[in-house]
């Protein structure tokens, strides 16, 4: 078994007892942290040993919600006029794009938005997939990408009845069979649901009987644009979290993304079922969809986290969209600093701790050592009383230098030695142009 030794770091260890530790550091065997603290050096012999420089050195971080099929999208302009609302965005970008994907375009699109994510310091990806082409083993192309650059991941997929009904199904049973018949906690598995808007009763009740039987969470885009409600309401005369009540789908496990359109009811069925809510605000300021109701739904007891939905691959600046976000909406200079913070680091651990069997998102003993040393040297004090100060204004914009992830140095000095970035960055330009000729 390998280990590894980290050294000389301004330690934020977000464990119990939110401890910063100076000149502190990590023991590291095989994918698990064995010690932390500031003990001496020759305490444990390690085969490697790196030393942090006086840098402040982190948990990984974790995105609740991405769609890595998206990586392709970078520059395009789909044909014919300009989307108009959030429907038609749909429908000329992103079903034309998944469409369009094949099984290695799956694999290269989920391999680049890793190796960015990697080095944004993300070392645990919750994601969210379409590739209607080449549905059947897409997840193995996703789950193959993200083992090369040793990220763990929570994968599904999109099922919605826009091409033919209950498209994706088999694909989610099968890849939650894999993964909870596999002892390697790398990967998890959830049953992924498009939206109310594209999924007919059929295909739902197949989806709540598959899904249950299997005891696997749904992870489903909900009250993202008014649409949703609007159709729900037409279909069914239902709002969004009743409907999803009539088939079981809220729990513990459950992912609602977004929620910009969820009512005070619906936020106290998310509180009652103990379902959690992934929101993205950089994606829906981008979508021009609104502003989802936080801090009201953080006083309604939910779990809420945040995620990029495809956007890019840095976490820290979505906790600085969201906070502005709020204080935009509420135009209250005092709101959301401390709230952004501990969704990003507090609720997106505690939504993976629910996912995977291994804890991680703390620098303590026994979690996975997903750890990342940004290129950060604090110049004012840092403590519990300072840090969301150091995340949202240094950190935000600092890169990072290492990455390791699952005990293993993915990210050195900014690059990932064990992959050749080179070849895959040329597989991919050749690649990028057959997806857009193919949507054209
Ligand atoms: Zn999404």
């Amino acid at each position: 078994m390998s280990s590894l030794l980290i050294t000389n770091g301004h330690l934020v260890t977000l464990d119990a007892d939110n401890r910063f530790i100076e000149n502190g550091s990590i023991y590291i065997e095989g994918d698990q942290i064995i010690d932390v603290g500031d003990f001496a050096t020759g305490t444990y012999a390690a085969d490697h040993t790196i030393d942090a420089r006086g840098s402040l050195v982190m948990p990984g971080l974790i995105n609740a919600h991405h769609h890595l099929y998206s990586t392709f999208a970078r520059g395009f302009t789909p044909p014919g006029p300009p989307a108009l609302n959030f429907e038609q965005n749909l429908r000329n970008l992103w079903w034309k794009l998944d469409a369009a994907l094949d099984s290695e375009d799956v694999y290269y699109s989920a391999l680049l938005a890793a190796m960015h994510a990697a080095r944004a310091g993300c070392t645990t990806i919750i994601d969210h997939h379409a590739s209607p082409s080449c549905s059947d083993g897409s997840l193995d192309q996703v789950e193959r990408a993200l083992r090369d650059v040793g990220l763990s991941g929570c994968l599904c997929y999109e099922v919605s009845d826009r091409n033919r009904d209950g498209e994706g199904i088999e694909e989610n049973e099968r890849y939650i069979r894999k993964c909870r018949d596999s002892d390697d906690d790398q990967m998890a598995a959830m049953f992924g649901l498009h939206a109310l808007m594209t999924l007919g009763t059929k295909t739902l009740e197949r989806c709540a009987g598959i899904g249950h039987s299997l005891d696997a969470g749904f992870h489903v885009h909900a009250a993202e644009d008014a649409v949703d409600v609007q159709v729900t309401m037409q279909r069914y005369g239902r709002r969004i979290m009743d409907r999803f009540l009539d088939f079981g789908i809220p729990g513990p496990k459950t992912i609602f993304v977004h929620g910009i359109h969820f009512d005070s009811h619906e936020m106290d069925l998310l509180h009652s079922t103990d379902s959690m809510l992934v929101n993205n605000p950089e994606s829906n300021m981008n979508n021009g969809l609104g502003l989802a109701p936080i801090l009201v739904m953080l006083k309604h007891g939910v779990t809420v986290g945040v995620g990029t939905d495809g956007m890019s691959s840095h976490l820290i600046s979505q906790a600085r969209a969201m906070y502005l976000h709020q204080r935009t909406l509420h135009r209250d200079p005092n709101l959301a600093f401390v709230e952004a913070c501990e969704i990003l680091l507090h609720n997106n651990r505690n939504i993976c701790n629910r996912l995977f069997r291994k804890p991680r998102g703390s620098l303590a003993p026994g979690h996975l050592a997903d750890v990342i040393i940004p290129s950060y040297v604090p110049f004012t004090p840092l403590n519990a009383n300072t840090f969301y100060g150091h995340l949202l204004f240094g950190l935000s914009f600092a890169p990072v230098r290492t990455t390791i992830a699952r005990g293993q140095v993915v990210v050195d000095d900014g690059r990932l030695l064990h992959l050749d970035e080179e070849a895959i960055r040329a597989q991919c330009s050749e690649r990028a142009p057959r997806i857009w000729e193919r949507i054209n």
